[in-house]
């Protein structure tokens, strides 16, 4: 009965959904996942809408394991998912109509593979119950932007993939808040070595793999398999190692692990959101051998490296993003890489949704709430301060009646930014500098304005770096 058939399948996706609200941020959800319609179930096929091709490419790319993990949990081990994409199915062309998108990764067909015995990320498999986990083929050292807020894990990282288990940087810990590129950054150097193909067996794991491996290889009375599979390898890499915590048996077997490899000379790399010391509830003998080699942080992105890495993706990806857009996200979304991504994400699938151009309205639409949550206030006297410090006069000039170009050129700057910042009036800006009129306050934002239209290298630096340290959100 059809209707009964469309109750199934509502509900089997509804339940789908509520593990995938749980398991991706809610901006996310709401971006990839609440346009999501159930068409029919089909045994343990599901047919999902999706509002066009953008979106089931996205949800396959970013969020394949959350949903293959969900589906296997949902609807057993062989669901099958296959999106339909509305805007195609709008424009009647049944063949490319129903977009299968079957979940296995790579060999995109047939049932969902079970977890194990994947191929993992080494390069020379062997046969195994234990596999690693398989890189992701964007992190590359190729696609990791640097910058000051990365420079030294990325050459220490770089080292590592010369000279694995050969250097000073043995283990080498990455650490650092989420979506700052810690994953990335480690798997590069995975990506490296295998490029090189020097015949050295590479592990990619997470703690959180291993220790269900560990688990899993105690159960099935294989531990010498497990320890051979884990022991083997020439470079190891094992992902969020906070997640150890707690597991006293799995940091039992690590520790022998990492011993028996550096002994060894191979190499081990880790990564961690905190740094070693640190890390909770993780056996003391552990953390103190994390701390041999080198530990190094990565930081969160500073404005330049913002928009280079906004640059990259909008080259990368053909989306051509005009260079105001880069900026208004690059000064709004400050935390993370991550933030930064799922941000420009956002844009790229409202304006598709929409059907209207990237332009600078959308994008302050789009982000405009995220935007303002991540604003800080400033007042007229900080920004004052901050361009006397910058472009070192004393207050008294910047406040006072000299015409002197560097003078002039700082008062301007200075009135643009409260102008823009704060809410002060024309007027009391002009009191903020001596009483001046509202006029000439006017006349000097609409220089600062006219320059940066006209992307004036010294006015952009310098607005750059003031908006940096007054630590603010950028507003036009
Ligand atoms: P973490 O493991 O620290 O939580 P990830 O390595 O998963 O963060 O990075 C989050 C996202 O940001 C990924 O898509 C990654 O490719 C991207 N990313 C992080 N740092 C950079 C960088 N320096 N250049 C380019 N992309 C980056
Ligand atoms: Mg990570």
């Amino acid at each position: 009965m059809p209707d009964q058939q469309s109750r199934e399948v509502e509900v089997v996706w509804n339940q789908c959904l509520d593990i995938i609200r749980e398991s991706v941020s809610p901006q996310a959800y709401k971006t990839w996942f609440e346009p999501t319609r159930p068409l029919s179930l089909d045994d343990s096929t599901i047919n999902i809408q999706v509002p066009n091709r953008f979106f089931y490419e996205w949800i396959d790319e970013k969020y394949y394991g959350v949903v293959r993990k969900t589906l296997m949990q949902v609807l057993g081990e062989e669901a099958k998912l296959v999106y339909h994409s509305l805007e195609e199915e709008m424009l009647e062309t049944p063949e490319t109509r129903s977009v299968r998108l079957p979940l296995p990764d790579n060999g995109r067909s047939g049932p969902i593979p079970s977890p194990r015995p994947a191929a993992g990320a080494m390069m020379m498999p062997i046969p195994s119950d234990y596999s690693g986990v398989e890189l992701n083929p964007r992190f590359t050292f190729e696609n990791f932007v640097m910058g000051e807020c990365n420079q030294l894990a990325h050459a220490a990282a770089k080292a590592v993939a010369d000279n694995p288990g050969r250097t000073r940087f043995n283990p080498m810990v990455i650490y650092g808040g989420t979506g700052l590129g810690k994953t990335h950054l480690a798997q590069a150097i995975g990506h490296e070595i295998i490029r090189r193909d020097r015949g050295e067996r590479i592990i990619y794991t997470t703690s959180e793999r291993f220790s269900l491996d560990f688990v899993d290889s105690i159960q099935n009375h294989k531990s010498n398999e497990f320890n051979n599979f884990y022991r083997s390898a020439a470079v190891l890499i094992v992902d969020d190692i906070q997640f150890f915590a707690n597991k006293e048996a799995t940091q039992d077997n690590f520790f022998h692990t990492f011993n028996a490899l550096n002994q060894a000379g191979k190499q081990i790399i880790l990564t961690s959101d905190v740094p070693p010391k640190q890390l909770q509830k993780v056996n003391e003998r552990l953390i103190s051998r994390f701390q041999w080699g080198l530990t190094t942080d990565l930081q969160p992105p500073d404005l330049e490296t913002r928009i280079a890495i906004l640059q990259k993706m909008s080259a990368d990806e053909d989306y051509h993003l005009p260079s105001d857009v880069i900026e208004y996200i690059a000064r709004n979304i400050t935390r993370s890489v991550r933030e930064l991504e799922g941000c420009l994400i956002s844009l790229l699938a409202e304006s598709s949704l929409r059907g209207i151009p990237l332009s600078i309205d959308l994008t302050r639409d789009v982000i405009g709430d995220i935007a303002t949550v991540q604003e800080k206030s400033v007042t007229p006297e900080q920004i004052q301060t901050e361009v006397c410090e910058l472009l070192e006069i004393p207050l008294s000039l910047l406040t006072g009646k000299s015409r002197k170009q560097e003078i002039v050129f700082a008062r301007q700057i200075a009135m643009y930014m409260i102008r823009n910042l704060t809410s002060a009036s024309l007027k009391s800006i002009g009191n903020f500098f001596g009483g001046r009129d509202h006029t000439t306050v006017m006349h000097s934002v609409n220089t600062i304005e006219n320059l940066v239209k006209r992307d004036d290298d010294r006015v952009r630096r310098t607005l750059n770096t003031l908006y940096q340290s007054l630590g603010v959100g950028y507003r036009q």
